[in-house]
């Protein structure tokens, strides 16, 4: 039997938790017969969400439908990459802004406490130049000119990722995890009102002819919420992918198609070609992976080295913020709901100021730039970030400077801040207690906005990403230093994206496995929900409902509507700058807890979207 397992924030768990027991089936492997779920209309903005608990397997996504595939796989006896995988697919077709087979992703892997790091980021290809995104003026180019069209197109590396891993730690065939997917995409599924509600303040999708008569209906108006959508190309790709793997997207017909749409985009052609696709290498690198005491507890917490920033800051915030009495204050209770106190917030966004300025300065490709000191973990070291604490005082610094982490001067600029959007997470844990951590994007909402179809029937396809222009825009500062994060032939640009699995230190216990979509502010997204739930204590659903925050060494940013007067006032009176807006995090968390004294997995998803949790 299918179920979701919604517990009331604890307060109607009792019923579900013995239902959860009572249907605990056996765990016998069995053959994926995949069924399409009936499709309820989702909704957009904020949907209060129950919260889940399950015994033996969970999984979270950002699509009802994206989860249900991961639960379907799991139930078969499936693995947690396996139901990665079944996730992963569904994604590009049902959440097609945000990740798919045409992006990249990090993900990470527990086996018990042994973590492995698969990267598959984008690369830039082999005729990409440092002044990639300097215009014909020699300045850098305006954001979207820059992302639409075939220049931002770096060399899709999800789906090779996702083989490499499979390999490793699959359970069920490969071309079965295709099968929701592709059944999905023949048959159709609703268009979520997520969906619609993208499409509907689209400014640029429409210039794409494949992607217009896909996503628009004939009088070019977004499909409304519950259309029956048909990706009948996307099926087809996805076929040939689950009969001969990676290289039904990266060689023949598909990577024919991608070079010859990146390469002939009427206004801003891209340099990606056969054999950067063809040539693609998913890494495995060294998970980054600290100790962290929050309160009384010693976790030791897990997470993507660079190409992504976001382990290192995350552990950088969290660092500095033990070394300043934050951990001594509790949340506030507010009209609008639990809230962190005016004091905390002013100390973690001085921490965040100060990550961020490392971040600028240090973090990007490790195969192209050395890390100070030699290793990542001179950003993360206890002594180092004692001393960055101390930078502290009762005054904002406004603007952190970066700090010399092993005493070791650098000659590069940092790099200016730039946007960064669309993107996806997904959590799971299977029944063997082996978890993924996974973070996935096409970059900006719709990518670049190139959707490759094989056929002239426009009857779909799928969405390229436009991950270069997480690269420096420029190359170098005004004095001429070169910025680490700078494009570079065959290169993978600099990330935020944090997935993260948190260990219990002593036992080696896996107790979270979380991450977020939301540019530089997932770092923020992260760091709140563990605060959240190993020092505050929150179940993941009530880490994940907290108010968004966050600096990026500059304003301090502010969820609208989510603060009291006297917080804005109290964080201005120490001479921050606070701006309130619209922070849409797409949290996802599962982590293990006890309802009734009895061990479980609990899975929380964020109300800003549409995810949901599944699990047995
Ligand atoms: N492309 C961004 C990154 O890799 C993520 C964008 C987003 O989350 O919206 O860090």
């Amino acid at each position: 039997m299918r179920r979701h397992l919604p517990h009331g924030r604890f307060t109607a768990l009792t019923a579900c938790v013995a239902a959860a027991l009572l249907t605990a089936c056996s765990s016998a492997p069995t053959r994926l017969q995949y069924q399409i779920p009936q499709q309820p209309e989702g909704s957009s903005g904020h949907t209060d969400k129950p919260g889940w608990a399950a015994e033996r397997f969970a999984v979270a996504a950002a699509n009802p439908l994206a989860t249900d595939a991961g639960y379907q796989v799991l139930k078969a006896g499936g693995s947690a990459i396996d139901a990665a995988i079944a996730v992963q697919m569904v994604l590009t077709l049902v959440e097609p802004q945000s990740s798919g087979i045409g992006g990249g992703a990090f993900l990470l892997h527990a086996a018990g406490n042994r973590v492995e790091a698969y990267d598959g980021r984008e690369t830039a290809p082999a005729a990409a130049t440092p002044d990639l995104f300097i215009g014909a003026d020699g300045k850098p180019l305006a954001f979207h000119d820059a992302v639409v069209g075939g220049r931002s197109v770096g060399v899709p590396g999800t789906v090779r990722m996702l083989e490499q891993a499979h390999r490793e730690h699959g359970a069920l065939p490969w071309a079965a995890l295709f099968q929701p997917a592709i059944q999905l995409a023949e048959q159709g599924f609703n268009v979520s009102a997520r969906l619609n509600a993208l499409l509907s303040n689209e400014k640029f999708l429409a210039q794409d002819p494949v992607a217009r008569a896909y996503f628009f209906d004939p009088d070019g108006k977004p499909w409304p919420v519950g259309h029956t959508l048909r990706n009948p190309e996307l099926a087809v790709v996805l076929r040939a992918i689950a009969k001969d793997g990676s290289r039904a997207l990266l060689e023949g017909d598909v990577a024919q198609a991608i070079v010859a749409k990146v390469q002939s985009h009427p206004i801003n052609p891209g340099r990606l070609a056969l054999a950067d696709l063809s040539g693609y290498q998913p890494k495995k690198r060294d998970a980054l992976c600290f100790d962290h005491q929050a309160g009384a507890r010693d976790l030791r917490i897990c997470g993507f080295p660079p190409p992504s920033s976001g382990a290192i800051a995350v552990g950088q915030i969290l660092g500095i913020l033990n070394h300043t009495g934050a951990s001594a204050l509790a949340l506030q209770d507010s009209p609008q709901g639990p809230a962190p106190s005016a004091d905390w917030l002013y100390l973690y966004n001085e921490a965040a100021r100060l990550a961020f300025a490392d971040r600028a300065q240090y973090v990007a490709d490790p195969d192209f730039v050395r890390p100070p000191a030699g290793t990542w973990m001179s950003l993360l070291d206890p002594a180092y970030l004692a001393s960055r604490a101390l930078l502290i005082g009762p005054h904002s610094m406004k603007v952190a400077q970066p700090g010399t982490p092993g005493g070791v001067q650098t000659g590069m600029a940092p790099m200016p801040d730039q946007p960064e959007f669309g993107t996806s997470h997904i959590s799971v844990v299977d029944a063997r207690g082996n978890a993924v951590a996974m973070t996935t994007t096409i970059e900006d909402q719709f990518g670049s906005r190139q959707m490759i179809s094989t056929s002239s029937a426009r009857s779909g396809g799928f969405l390229l990403n436009n991950e270069l222009t997480d690269f420096s825009f420029a190359p170098r500062d005004a004095q001429g230093r070169p910025i680490a994060n700078r494009v570079e032939p065959g290169k993978r640009p600099r990330s935020s994206m944090a997935p993260t699995l948190v260990f219990d230190k002593a036992s080696g216990q896996l107790l979270m496995s979380g991450g977020s979509p939301g540019g530089a502010l997932i770092i923020h997204y992260t760091a709140k929900t563990l605060h959240g739930i190993f020092n505050w204590g929150l179940t993941p659903q009530q880490a994940i409902d907290l108010p968004n925050f966050g600096n990026l060494n500059g304003p301090t940013l502010l969820e609208e509507k989510r603060f009291t007067p006297a917080t804005l006032e109290s964080l201005r009176a120490r001479g921050a700058e606070v701006r309130e807006m619209n922070m849409t995090s797409g949290l996802q968390a599962i982590t293990r807890g006890q309802v009734h004294g009895k061990p479980m997995w609990l899975g929380g998803a964020d109300p800003r979207r549409e995810g949901v949790v599944m699990g047995d």
